[in-house]
Formats: C-alpha cells, structure tokens, sequence
C-alpha cells in the first residue's frame, strides 16, 4: 500500500471547536499512520431546527469555526464542512475518501443529538467503519453508580491535557482536498433571524483572553462578587459559553484554575503585609469557589447523561401533573418580556434578552418567580431561557431547571422573594433603572415596589402603574403560599418518599473521600460542623425567602450542589 492509498481518517467536531486539549483530534492524529486526517463539522437540519437554538448560538458558533479552521490547517488538518442529516453526510464522506476511522468526542446533549449518535453508531457498525468517542469533560458514560465518582472527575482533571501534533500523515490527502465544503455559514446562511445579542464573542482565543484574565484579575472578586447583578458581569468568569460550545476544555480551565490556587498558596507562605495577606486569601477564597463550580459543571451534566428522560420529564415522576395543564400563555408571555411588574425580575429578563447571559442567582430568581409565583410549568420557561443563554448546555439546563422548581424530590426547594431579593442585591435599584427604563424617575424608596408609589409620585416620576408599568402580575405572597400547599401534597407522599430514593441514590452527590470531599460542593456541611453550618443557614433564610424541606428526613442523600448554587 503507498501512502498516498491509506484512507484518512475522519474527526467530526461538534461542540468541542478548540485544537487545545482534543483528545478527538490527538487520537485521530495519533492513529493516522501515515494516512491524513481531516475534519468535518456538520449544519444538520435537525439540530439547528430544535426549540432551544437561537440565532447567537449560530453566530457564536461561527466565531469559534473561524478560529478553528485556522488553528487546524496550521496543523495540516482540512476542516470541511456539510449540510445535512447525519448519516447521509458520513456516509456520503465515507464514498469520497474512504475513511475507516471516525473519532468525536462523547456528547450529552438534547434527545435530538442523543437519537443521532445512535444513528450514527449503527450507521457505523453496518459500514465497517471504527466509531470512536472520547470524553472531553468529567462526565462517565455507562456509569454504574455515582459512588466514586468525584474521583473520576478529579483523575480526568488532573490528566495531562491532549495535544494535537500536527498531521504529517498524506494517505488520502487527493481525495481530501477534492472534498466540496459548504463554507462556515452565517444565520442568513443557516436561514435564521439576524443574531440581534449584545454578547461575548466565540472562538478559542476568545476563550483564553477570559480565561487569562479571570485567573490573573477578575477572580479575585469572585468570592462575594457573583450574586448581585451589578458585579456578577465581572466578577463571574464568564467561561460558559467557551465550555458549552468546547472552545475551551473544562481540563484546560481546571488547570488554570489549579496553577492559579498553588501559585496564591505560595505566596501566602511568604507575605507578611496584611493587606497583600488579605488579597491572597480573598483570591484563596475565590478560587475555591470557582472550582467548585467546575465540578458543579459535570455533575450536573452527569444526571442527563444518567437519565436523558429528566430534559423532558420529571425527576421524581411524583411530580407529573403539578404544573402540567396550568400553564398560562399571558403569564409566559410577561415574564418573557419582563412586564411583571416586579422590577428586578424584569429587569433580569430583558437584561437576558439582550445580552445572553444571566449570573447564577438572578437565573434562580427568575425560574424561582416563573416555577412558584407564576406556576408554570418548567419546560415552556426552560426552552424559552436555553434560547437566551448563550451557553445553554442540556445538561446542567435541565437539571437546574428541574432543581429549581421542586420536581427533583432530591433537593431543598428554594423559593426566593423576588422584592427582597431587589432589595439585597440591587439596593440603589441600579441594575433595574438600567434594564427598565419606565422606572428610571422612580424616587429610590419606591423603586422596588412600584405599586406602592401613591398616585401623586406615580405622576411626578412619570411612571403611572397601569399605563407605564404594570402592577404585580400576582401576588407574590399569596402565589406562593398556594405553590406550597400543592407541593405538600406531593411532598407528604409515601410512594414520592420512596421514589425520591431513588433518584438520590442515582443522581446525588457523593462524599466518598476526604479528597473528593475537598472538591464536593456541599463539604461545607461534612463534619461535625455541618449541622451548625446548616442551621444558620436555615436561620439566614428569612420567612420572606422560603426553605422547604421535600424529602423525608431519612432520605439518605445531601442537598444537591444546585442548592447552594450562589452560595458566596
Ligand atoms: C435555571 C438555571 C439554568 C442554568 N443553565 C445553564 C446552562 O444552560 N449552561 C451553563 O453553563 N450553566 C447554566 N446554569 C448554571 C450557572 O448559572 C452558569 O453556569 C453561570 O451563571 C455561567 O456564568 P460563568 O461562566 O461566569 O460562571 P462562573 O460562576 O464563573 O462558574 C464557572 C463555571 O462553573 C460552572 N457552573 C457555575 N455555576 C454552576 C451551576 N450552578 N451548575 C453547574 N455548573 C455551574 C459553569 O461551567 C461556569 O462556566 C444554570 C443555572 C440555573 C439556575
């Protein structure tokens, strides 16, 4: 066989678009031997017709190809690009260059791309051609049990990272270069909408900029920066996005992260200077945090990975029929629109719409309202928002979703009080004269319940409740009490007890070692100071920001992470 007749070898890129630690493009490379490598990056019908995409993904997307394609013909690696269903674009590929070898990364994505990969796998399987998927996150596929699997994640982490040499290979390199590409699209390309979203740019050296400063400057605020919406924008790192479309790895972020956390303990040794001392332990502080988080990333991606049925179905099947029939398309639309009527949910929604991002609290907050206060069910509100997040990535969406609207039977509710919540983390009403313009004249007393404003100021202040700006769309006190008189039923259960089990024992977090403990989200309340710590949580949680407790005592599981989430 001459070089030249060796068939290439095929990597599909998906939502892994960096040439840094590819473990996909590393083995393709490596398994080369002597043929050429080449990549393909698919636009398929299906995937770009489903309810959760939205034009910023596209354009986003685009900016990552951009880079990307650069990044691999200076490795000597074509990208080529197709439209089409799948199967027909591989096996179409597999005619034109006779590729045996597939390579990808292992995605858990929507019920969409999970019914694809499976085509594809069979596809593979009649035409004789090697599949191979590669993890690129934490996340085990065919995992047994969640028991060890902090250690896992921490073992992939902690791994070298996967570069990719660059491809010397040139069997099939004619029939490569033969091959007809449909170019990078733009959204009138795709035939979708222009991408209307003042929002981070894609690509991978996008991601690295963020990364670099966020490790070196930002994250030294993250520790008490990330719940307000006036510093979450900064003070947050910002990555989601990157590691949602794989323009930069959790491995690479996670490392950084590490280097970062050494390098600050270090210094801590030697500083003498309370005020370096006090920057030191806040970055300690900070970065902890942030690593949490990381781990946060996977676990909850895990549970989809588990249990592809949780993006359209409850967690604790209990729960089936709750919200279900109720969903009011009036309610939706306000809260979509941010015409509530109360101003930092408002504000948190058209902020969103415009910007494609949200901090961690403030997306609690808003699902909180929609879930509790405006009963709605969480798929509408869920598809709805993973059209406005840029990083919308399936598994931490759904779970989140599902967490924060009391169908997990795993995890404390939180319902959140949309006025306290205003007044704690925007306490000027700031960020809510930005994004709400109707009450920019609003005197500083009022401003986090309009309503109240006697007719005299509405006027002075030309925002009149009603014509301007509308009253509560409920009220939030009596929804609520109602939210959690239909929940009790479901909570006081004995089969949804013992269902609830079972979804602790599939899907929630582990403590399996002191280790891992250290990287667990809830080691905070491991040990014998545990039980304080909870306790004062519960007491800092007012009776305006409900705590219910869902399971039963004896369920043998902790809180999720999620619970926690905005924890400083
Ligand atoms: C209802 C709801 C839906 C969400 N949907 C998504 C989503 O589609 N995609 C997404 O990436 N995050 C989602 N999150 C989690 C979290 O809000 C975002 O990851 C975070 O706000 C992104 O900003 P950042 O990168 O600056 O985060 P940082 O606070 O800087 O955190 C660093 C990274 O840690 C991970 N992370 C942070 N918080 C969480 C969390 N609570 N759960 C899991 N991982 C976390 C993310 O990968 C994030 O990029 C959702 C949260 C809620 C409440």
């Amino acid at each position: 066989m001459t070089p030249e007749s060796i068939p290439p070898i095929c990597v599909w890129l998906k939502r892994d678009l960096r040439v840094a630690d590819h473990p996909a493009l590393a083995e393709g490379v490596a398994r080369a031997r002597g043929g050429a490598v080449f990549a393909v990056f698919l636009y398929e019908p299906e995937v770009l017709a489903q309810p959760e995409r939205d034009a910023s993904h596209a354009a986003f997307e685009r900016e990552c190809l951009i880079d990307l394609e650069a990044a691999l013909r200076s490795l000597g690696i074509r990208l080529v690009t197709r439209r089409g269903e799948a199967v027909a674009m591989f096996e179409q590929l597999r005619r034109e260059t006779g590729f045996q070898l597939l390579v990808a990364h292992e995605e858990t994505g929507t019920g969409v791309t999970y019914a694809r990969d499976r085509r594809v796998r069979r596809w593979a399987r009649e035409a004789g051609v090697e599949f191979l998927e590669l993890p690129q996150t934490g996340v085990v596929r065919r995992l047994r049990s969640r028991n060890g699997w902090n250690r896992l994640w921490e073992a992939r982490m902690e791994a070298s990272r996967a570069v990719v040499p660059r491809s010397a290979g040139r069997g099939g390199l004619p029939s490569i270069a033969r091959l007809a590409t449909v170019g990078l699209l733009d959204c009138r390309g795709l035939g979708l909408p222009a991408d209307t979203k003042d929002r981070q740019r894609g690509g991978e050296r996008a991601a690295g900029e963020v990364l670099d400063d966020f490790v070196s400057r930002r994250g030294r605020h993250y520790s008490g920066g990330i719940s307000s919406p006036l510093s979450a924008a900064t003070s947050c790192s910002r990555l989601s996005p990157y590691l949602a479309f794989g323009a930069v790895s959790m491995r690479t972020v996670w490392q950084a992260s590490e280097a970062r956390r050494r390098e600050v303990q270090a210094s801590l040794l030697t500083a003498t200077s309370p005020r370096e001392r006090a920057d030191l332990k806040a970055w300690q502080r900070s970065l902890k945090a942030v690593q949490s988080r990381l781990h946060w990333h996977c676990h909850f991606m895990q549970k989809l990975e588990d249990e592809p049925a949780i993006e359209l179905h409850n967690m604790l099947r209990a729960a089936d029929g709750l919200r279900e029939a109720e969903v009011c398309p009036e309610r939706l639309a306000a809260w979509q629109v941010g015409r509530t009527g109360y101003p930092l949910v408002d504000a948190c929604m058209r902020s969103l719409v415009a910007t494609g991002w949200l901090t961690f609290r403030m997306r609690a907050l808003v699902v909180s309202f929609a879930s509790y206060s405006l009963w709605l069910h969480w798929r509408p509100t869920g598809l709805f928002l993973a059209r406005q997040f840029l990083d919308f990535e399936p598994g931490i969406h759904w779970s989140q979703l599902q967490m924060q609207s009391g169908t997990t039977g795993i995890n404390t509710l939180r319902i959140y009080n949309p006025t306290k919540q205003a007044v704690e983390q925007d306490p000027r009403g700031v960020f809510i004269r930005r994004w709400v313009p109707e009450l920019a004249g609003v005197p500083p007393a009022y401003v986090h319940m309009p309503w109240t404003m006697p007719v005299d100021v509405q006027r002075a202040s030309g925002c009149v409740i009603g014509s301007d700006y509308p009253p509560p769309i409920v009220d939030h006190a009596l929804a609520v009490r109602e939210a959690k008189r239909r929940l009790a039923v479901v909570r006081n259960d004995h089969a949804a007890r013992s269902e609830a089990r079972g979804v602790a024992e599939r899907h929630g977090s582990r403590r399996d070692r002191r280790g891992a403990m250290q990287q667990d989200p809830v080691r905070r309340t491991l040990g014998s100071g545990g039980t304080e710590i909870r306790k004062r949580k519960a007491a800092a949680a007012d009776d305006r920001q409900q705590w219910l407790p869902f399971h039963a005592p004896d369920v043998p599981t902790t809180p999720s992470p999620g619970t926690e989430g905005d924890a400083p």
